[in-house]
C-alpha cells in the first residue's frame, strides 16, 4: 500500500482549492535571512515573500517575541507599556494628522475597521475601489474584491475604477479622476452618500503599473469634495518597502484620512492596524465599542517594537532603495535582450515584469509567465505572478536582501527567460 503524502493529507484535511505555489509545492522547513530551505536541504532565494519584512526568523524579533512570551501575554484590556510605546512609535513615523492607533491580527480586520469608521463619520456606505483588486476576505471586503472570483454580490453601494495603466491601456490619470467624480454622481443619482475610497497605494494585485503623477491626489479631492474618506491600504507597499518613503501614500502627495497595514508588521507574527485621524477614532469609538481580544497584546506589540527596530538600525529603507534602483537597472538591461519583456515595473524592493507574446500588439503571455515562475522555483528563486492578465512577475523579497542576492536574481532570471 503507498503512503498517503503531505500534499494528499492536506487536500483531504483543507480541500483542493486551498491554494498552493507552484506545480511541484515546496515543503519548506526553515527560514533565515532571504533564505528558506526545503525538506529535502535544499536552499531557495526567496524574491517573493514580505511578511518576513526584515528577514526570516530575524533573531532581535524572535529575542522580543520570546522574552515577552515568557513575561506575560494577555488581552488588551489591561494597562501594559508595550501597546503604549508601539502606538507611540508607528504613529511617529506618520504625517501629522495621523495620530491615533487600533490594533487587530489581519489585514482584513484592518480594512473592515477602517470602512466602518468610515461609515460612521459620513453616514454612507457608498465604497469605491480598482477594479482589479483585493482587501480582504471578510463578507464586506469579499463583496468589494474584483481582482478573483467571490461568491458574494456585488451591490450597488461598491462602485469601481480603472487605475491608469500606462503601458496597457493608455488611460490617463486625468481620466481615472474624472471616473471618480462620474461614479460618485452616479452613486448619489441613486440616493447612495460616499463613505470611502480604498486603494493600495502600489497597486500591487493590479500589477504595479506605472501609474502618472498626480492622478490619485485629483482623485482623493473628489472624494473629500463629496464628503467621504480615502482609506490608503498600505497592507504591501508599507513599513518602507518603496525605499523612499515609508508609506506608499507619501509617494503620491496625498494624505490618508485612514491607514490600514498589516503583512510585514510582526515579520510574521499576526499583527495589523489601522492608523487614523484622532477625531476620526474617538467619534467612533464613542458609539461603536472597539475591541479586539489578539490585537496589540503585549507580545504582539513587543514584536512590531523590535520590526520597527530593526528597519531603522539596519537601514532598511534606504537599502530598499539602493538595492531596488540596481535591481531596476538590471531588469532594464534584460529587457533590452527579450523582447517578451514588455514593461519594467515597480519601486524599492517591488518590482514586476509585464511578459508579452509580442511587443508591438502588446498581447500578454500569461503561461509563459507561469513557466518562468515554476522554472525560477525549479533553479532555487522564489517570485510569483500578478496582473490583470496575470502576465506580471511579481518580485517582493525580504528587505535585507543585498547586491549579491540581487545578482543570483538577475542572472537567475536571465537563464530562465533565455531557455522559454
Ligand atoms: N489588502 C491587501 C492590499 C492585501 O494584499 C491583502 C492580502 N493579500 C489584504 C489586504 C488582506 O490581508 P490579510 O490576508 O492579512 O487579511
Amino acid at each position: 500500500m503507498t503512503q498517503e503524502t503531505l500534499l494528499d493529507r492536506r487536500t483531504r484535511l483543507l480541500g483542493k482549492h486551498f491554494p498552493l505555489f507552484y506545480d511541484r509545492p515546496l515543503h519548506l522547513l526553515r527560514g533565515e535571512g532571504v533564505w528558506l530551505y526545503d525538506a529535502d536541504g535544499r536552499r531557495y532565494l526567496d524574491v517573493y515573500n514580505n511578511v518576513p519584512h526584515v528577514g526570516h526568523c530575524h533573531p532581535r524579533v524572535v529575542d522580543a517575541l520570546c522574552t515577552q512570551a515568557r513575561m506575560l501575554n494577555i488581552h488588551t484590556r489591561y494597562l501594559h507599556e508595550n501597546i503604549v510605546n508601539y502606538a507611540e512609535r508607528l504613529t511617529a513615523t506618520f504625517d501629522d494628522d495621523l495620530k491615533m492607533a487600533l490594533f487587530c491580527c489581519s489585514g482584513t480586520e484592518a480594512n473592515e475597521l477602517a470602512l466602518r469608521i468610515a461609515s460612521k463619520h459620513t453616514g454612507g456606505t457608498g465604497i469605491i475601489v480598482s477594479d482589479h483588486s483585493y482587501h480582504g476576505n471578510s463578507a464586506t471586503l469579499a463583496a468589494l474584491t474584483t481582482a478573483f472570483p467571490t461568491s458574494e454580490v456585488k451591490g450597488p453601494y461598491i462602485r469601481t475604477i480603472r487605475v491608469p495603466d500606462p503601458y496597457r491601456d493608455g488611460q490617463t490619470g486625468d481620466a481615472t479622476a474624472a471616473e471618480v467624480a462620474t461614479v460618485i454622481r452616479e452613486m448619489e443619482a441613486q440616493g447612495i452618500k460616499l463613505a470611502a475610497l480604498l486603494v493600495d497605494t502600489l497597486f500591487s494585485t493590479e500589477g504595479l503599473p506605472n501609474v502618472p503623477e498626480g492622478w490619485l491626489k485629483s482623485a482623493v479631492d473628489h472624494v473629500h469634495a463629496a464628503g467621504g474618506l480615502f482609506i490608503a491600504d498600505e497592507v504591501q507597499p508599507g513599513f518602507g518597502r518603496m525605499g523612499s518613503h515609508m508609506w506608499g501614500y507619501q509617494a503620491h502627495g496625498v494624505t490618508p484620512d485612514l491607514v490600514t497595514m498589516g503583512k510585514p508588521m510582526g515579520n510574521g507574527h499576526p499583527l495589523a492596524g489601522v492608523v487614523a485621524r484622532g477625531n476620526l477614532v474617538n467619534e467612533f469609538a464613542a458609539e461603536s465599542m472597539y475591541f479586539n481580544t489578539f490585537g496589540g497584546n503585549p507580545v504582539s506589540a513587543a514584536v512590531g517594537l523590535a520590526v520597527l527596530d530593526v528597519i531603522r538600525d539596519e537601514n532598511l529603507m534606504e537599502n530598499a532603495r539602493a538595492v531596488g534602483d540596481y535591481i531596476q537597472a538590471g531588469l532594464h538591461k534584460l529587457a533590452a535582450n527579450y523582447d517578451i519583456i514588455g514593461d519594467v515595473r515597480g519601486r524599492g524592493l517591488f518590482f514586476g515584469l509585464e511578459l508579452v507574446r509580442d511587443r508591438t500588439t502588446r498581447e500578454p503571455a500569461p503561461r509563459e509567465t507561469s513557466r518562468i515562475v515554476n522554472q525560477m522555483r525549479e533553479n532555487g528563486v522564489l517570485i510569483s505572478k500578478i496582473g490583470r492578465h496575470e502576465n506580471v512577475l511579481k518580485m517582493r523579497p525580504p528587505m535585507l536582501f543585498n547586491r549579491e542576492h540581487a545578482d543570483l536574481l538577475l542572472s537567475t532570471l536571465d537563464r530562465v527567460i533565455g531557455s522559454i
